[in-house]
């Protein structure tokens, strides 16, 4: 009984012992945290704690801003596509264009343009092929005869692909060197001569990293993807060429 008494009161002392301790402890280390930002103060004034906001900024996944992605298809058109390039321009926004290569022969201007203003352009066919199964070599030879139209216009190789309606196969991509480019956000524009509804649509399927599909060839398309831009670019989006987000 006394044995366990005894071993109390030197658990009870070993505590206080610890207790102490930790107060000690507790009270030097607090008076050196108090210190350091007056220091600081002190040295650098107030540029202090701005330098250390500035340098949180970067790395702050909430100031980052969200890629997104225009893609127009089936240009370019002389009616459209100018009023189109001065709206994107005006707003900073690079988009990406996939011609045909028959109106890239017959507007090369535009082309030379989309490129001077450092748009993304791609093949989009000759002649607006869709792939089937029983043309593939036709559909082989459209994209390498508009690659070659772009190519002489631009002088650079064309790298990306919109197939027609989606239809692509895979072991063209090697035979082609061409990456196929689909779309996540397809506001249907080119049925439907209503801006505001399809402003509506594309902003309903806006998200981080979509490729948006729209048609250089109506005045409704260049009104609502001037909205989409001003909407989006108030929430935070960065537009983008389709390659900055393929390849993250
Ligand atoms: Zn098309």
């Amino acid at each position: 009984m006394r044995r366990r008494n005894r071993n109390n009161l030197v658990e009870a002392l070993e505590l206080l012992l610890l207790a102490l301790l930790l107060w000690n402890f507790n009270r030097i280390y607090g008076q050196q945290q108090d210190l350091r930002p007056a220091v600081g103060m002190a040295e650098t004034e107030t540029a202090g704690t701005e330098t250390q906001d500035g340098a949180r900024g970067e790395t702050d996944p909430w100031k980052e801003r969200k890629k997104i992605c225009l893609s127009f298809d089936d240009g370019p058109d002389p009616r459209y596509t100018p009023q189109l390039l001065d709206g994107l321009a005006q707003r900073k926004v690079k988009a990406s264009f996939f011609l045909t290569g028959k109106k890239a022969e017959e507007y090369p201007e535009l082309v030379k343009r989309l490129q001077e203003e450092g748009h993304l352009i791609g093949n989009h066919t000759y002649s607006h092929l869709q792939l089937t199964r029983n043309n593939r070599e036709q559909f082989k030879q459209e994209l390498e005869k508009t690659n070659g139209i772009i190519e002489q216009i631009t002088g650079e190789e064309v790298l990306f692909v919109r197939p027609p309606y989606g239809c692509w196969e895979k072991s063209l991509e090697e035979e082609l060197n061409l990456f196929p480019v689909l779309w996540n956000v397809d506001p249907l524009d080119w049925c439907s001569s209503d801006a505001s509804r399809i402003v509506e649509r594309v902003l309903s399927g806006a998200k981080e990293n979509a490729i948006i599909l729209m048609h250089d060839e109506f005045p409704s398309t260049v009104t609502a993807a001037l909205r989409v831009v001003d909407e989006l670019q108030k929430e935070g989006y960065e537009f983008v060429t389709v390659d900055e987000v393929l390849f993250e």
